[in-house]
């Protein structure tokens, strides 16, 4: 209600977010519109928009005149909208409501075979009710002739009222939004973010489920080149526009592969690779107040994918280790990189350290004992190889 006062000044067009789960969360409602329209500030520039929530609804306000198609392109990805639309604000009279669905939406109903007219009424006060008002403007658009069939059942496209507070808005069909819970309600997690196609989407899943992801990435130059980071910068910043992350952390890892490689059997190369993967993301996470870990491991799919490896790699943390990707088929995998926009940029060439070290017989179901008997030749150089890698840390702004 006290949003009311904060603006005379209505555009012409606006766009709208419609919030899922979000909504029903009782008390948690306010946080979570706080945090969405903070995110939304982000991402379009509070100097061009201005965000406010009423009635369930988010509002999206240009100040001043504003690519509204590119914002709803960012919009489209954030997490813990169900539905968005561009909508045509108007007085709440029903010939200037008739004459703006005429003048907004005539365009796309001149190309339907049929429409229908649906209306909200928000403000109950609205002299007419729902259905006097859904007629009264199919009745003008119908003598208007921009589209001459009415079809209450299978309308080719529809037209949408809202007779809210402050003002009617004209709209189409709205569109799907991302879905999910707001960025960040669920606390925080390193996502360990390879060069592959999964760990992008394993970070994208758990981003959705409102944590927010704080990606970080091993990195062994030489053996890895300055390419092979630039693509990994490139994966962090499309995560990022789902995740709002502000930067990638790049851990130098040679040191540490190279100990693995010199002192440790071959078989055991991958496994212990992991734990100190691990060691350091748990330590990493602490420093920024994270409280778990999200990685792209999926079940089956290569040597260090058991249940016996997993075990082994875990053991060496406490933090909640989350693997979203683990019941999901390759190209289920693939096809929601796809949808995101990570793949073709996943798939380029460039190799990643574990590709590099990978070693020819690797053990697949590993027993813990043998695991920590090949670790042991490591164990007085591990404090010292993990502060230093820790120490070291770059931190990569993300566009
Ligand atoms: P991806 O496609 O994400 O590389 P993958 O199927 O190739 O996954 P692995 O290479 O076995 O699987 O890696 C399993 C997970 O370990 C990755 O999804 C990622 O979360 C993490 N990981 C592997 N290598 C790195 C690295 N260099 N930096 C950060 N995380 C890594
Ligand atoms: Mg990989």
């Amino acid at each position: 209600m006290e949003d009311k006062k904060k603006s005379e000044y209505m555009p012409n067009e606006i766009i709208l977010l419609k919030l899922g789960e979000t909504a029903l969360k009782g008390q948690n409602k306010r946080s979570f519109e706080n945090r969405l329209m903070h995110s939304i500030r982000t991402r379009l520039g509070s100097e061009n928009f201005k965000v406010y929530a009423m009635q369930s609804t988010i509002y999206v306000e240009p100040k001043k005149e504003s690519d509204l198609d590119e914002a709803m392109e960012k919009l489209k990805k954030l997490f813990g909208v169900v539905y968005l639309m561009k909508a045509a604000v108007c007085p709440k009279d029903e010939n200037e409501i008739a004459k703006t669905a005429i003048a907004y939406l005539g365009d796309e109903l001149k190309k339907a075979e049929s429409f229908a007219v649906k209306c909200k009424r928000a403000d109950k006060s609205f002299h007419l009710n729902s259905p006097e008002l859904s007629s009264f403007v199919g009745g003008e658009i119908l003598k208007s002739g921009v589209c001459r069939k009415v079809s209450l059942t299978e309308p080719d496209f529809s037209v949408e009222l809202e007779i809210r507070d402050r003002a009617a808005f004209v709209h189409s069909a709205p569109i799907k939004g991302a879905g999910g819970l707001p960025v960040g309600t669920a606390g925080a997690a390193i996502s360990l973010l390879s060069g592959g196609i999964d760990s992008p989407v394993s970070s994208y899943m758990m981003a959705k489920r409102g944590l927010k992801i704080i990606p970080l990435h091993f990195f062994s130059f030489p053996y890895t080149s300055e390419m092979a980071k630039e693509k990994v910068i490139r994966l962090a910043e499309i995560v990022a526009e789902y995740s709002d992350s502000k930067e990638l952390l790049i851990v130098p890892f040679t040191k540490i592969q190279e100990a693995i490689k010199l002192k440790t059997p071959d078989a055991f190369g991958t496994i212990l690779t992991r734990r100190f993967m691990m060691r350091i993301a748990e330590r990493v996470a602490f420093m920024y107040k994270a409280k778990g870990i999200v990685t792209g491991e999926n079940l089956g799919q290569v040597a260090s994918q058991t249940l016996e490896a997993m075990a082994a790699i875990q053991e060496v943390i406490k933090m909640p280790v989350l693997q979203p990707l683990c019941g999901m088929d390759k190209a289920e995998i693939v096809a929601t990189a796809r949808e995101i926009g990570s793949f073709e940029t996943s798939i380029l060439p460039y190799e990643d350290c574990c590709t590099v070290f990978t070693p020819k017989k690797p053990k697949t179901r590993p027993r813990l004992g043998e695991v920590r008997d090949a670790e042991a030749p490591l164990l007085d150089q591990m404090e010292e190889l993990i502060n230093e890698a820790i120490k070291n840390i770059e931190r990569v702004r993300l566009k």
